[in-house]
């Protein structure tokens, strides 16, 4: 399963953490919903594989220990998405397509 692309329709908006928006629903630590908006991770997919982390070239992605989760105990959240440049490099590099990159989405709210 892949993040939804359309999920500024499909999903609402919980608050934030780190400043960056979450996206529900979230039951911690089991389910932690999506973080971001222009550079969003779904996080109840990403296994922490860290590739984005790793490519990015302005450095968008931290680590945050996510215990308990199913998938994994470390996940990246976007952070500095203001920083993004839309290479889109962290999509293509994502294993289970957890990331998705639009920088028109914020506007569509
Ligand atoms: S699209 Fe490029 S610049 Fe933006 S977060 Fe992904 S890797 Fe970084």
């Amino acid at each position: 399963m892949a993040i939804d692309p359309n999920f500024e329709e499909t999903r609402e908006r919980e608050g934030q953490e780190r400043g960056v928006d979450v996206w529900g629903p979230t039951d911690p630590p089991e389910q932690l919903g999506i973080h971001g908006t222009h550079v969003a991770v779904d996080l109840d997919i990403c296994v922490g594989d860290g590739a984005c982390l790793e490519d990015c070239p302005v450095d968008v992605f931290e680590w945050i220990d996510t215990p308990d989760h199913p998938e994994s105990e470390q996940k990246v959240t976007p952070a500095d998405e203001d920083q993004c440049i839309d290479c889109m490099l962290c999509v293509d590099v994502c294993p289970v397509d957890a990331i998705d990159v639009d920088p028109g989405r914020e506007n569509r709210i």
